[in-house]
């Protein structure tokens, strides 16, 4: 078999229009222009790049929007000031605060002052907290992301065993909670793994839709697939490549060549999941921005 790709770009720029439409009409209609504020902690590159890239989104969306840099050293009560600031703004309805953060600060306290309906990184507990018990929420948007592919490319998972490697808050556990509630584009049954699973390949095997995320380099190989399954790889690693330019080169989880033999349909690295993250972080600004998530 050889897999159908999930075009991650073609349906990311797919949501960005969606968005974009839909702000224009907000901007025509109710004089609302949606507005995120994004804080950066310190001078980490890749950092840097990730804020830069979803500026530049918003830019391209028509979303008003603000980076604010604080030196690497700034305290506690520095950032916490600023993340007041933008909860009371009335211009801002989106605010992102770039992880990872220095290790002086307390991320989770961070991530607990930011009003939950400007959270749009979906990491606030009252959001956690109503995606688990199934009500409306600012949702985690890798997450959300992969039950857009998902769904998009005509692989619903209604009624399909889910296997999800990797259990954090920002990945495995949202897919879970997304997919397996009873709801449209989702309703499945969903197994996660992790590093307790004694047999790893034991559950991989089991999937119709697999959803790798524990971020180790092609460790999952079209041998552990359920022949005809469809594979949603979110992790992204740099290994050594000395026949590229830079000497690296981005991989996933699963070892595409081999999967791609197996598998009905895969999302490529880069390509895929990757690219969903900013459109669905649009898609959730424009949500915060209407103001009626939580009735
Ligand atoms: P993480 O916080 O390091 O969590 C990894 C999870 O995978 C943990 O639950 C860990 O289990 C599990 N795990 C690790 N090795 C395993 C193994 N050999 N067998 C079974 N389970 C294993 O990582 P993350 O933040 O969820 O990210 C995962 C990957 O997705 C990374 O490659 C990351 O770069 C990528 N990612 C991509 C996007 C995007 O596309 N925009 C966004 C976020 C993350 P334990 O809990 O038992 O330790």
């Amino acid at each position: 078999m050889s897999a159908t790709i999930i075009d991650g770009k073609r349906i990311s720029e797919e949501i960005k229009s969606e968005v974009k439409r839909e702000t224009e009409l907000l901007k025509k209609e109710q004089g609302i222009t949606p507005g995120l504020a994004f804080v950066l902690v310190g001078d980490n590159p890749a950092s840097q790049v990730y804020v830069r890239s979803k500026g530049r989104a918003c830019t391209e969306i028509g979303f008003h929007s603000v980076t604010e840099t604080l030196p690497a050293d700034c305290t506690q009560e520095r950032l916490l000031g600023l993340v007041r600031k933008f909860n009371e703004d009335p211009a801002i309805h989106g605010l992102l605060v770039q992880l990872p953060l220095p290790s002086h600060l307390n991320e989770q306290r961070v991530i607990e002052a930011i009003d939950y309906r400007k959270d749009v990184d979906g990491f606030h507990p009252v959001n956690v907290g109503r995606l688990v018990l199934g009500l409306p929420c600012l949702r985690p948007c890798t997450p959300a992301g992969v039950q857009e592919l998902l769904m998009r490319s005509g692989n619903d998972p209604a009624g399909k065993h889910v296997v999800v490697v990797g259990r954090s808050n920002i990945v495995g556990k949202p897919v879970m909670n997304i997919l397996l509630q009873k709801q449209r584009g989702a309703n499945a049954v969903v197994t996660i793994a992790h590093t307790g699973a004694a047999d790893l390949t034991r559950y991989i095997r089991e999937a119709d839709i697999l959803v790798a995320a524990i971020g180790r380099p092609e460790a999952i190989t079209g041998a552990m697939l359920k022949p005809g399954c469809v594979v949603i790889d979110v992790g992204i690693n740099r290994i050594p490549d000395a026949s590229t330019k830079s000497g690296t080169r981005l991989v996933g989880d699963v070892h595409f060549a081999s999967a791609s033999e197996v598998a009905s349909a895969i999302t490529p690295v880069p390509g895929g999941v990757g690219l969903m993250t900013i459109a669905m972080l649009m898609k959730n600004t424009l949500l915060a921005s209407r103001g009626n998530i939580y009735g």
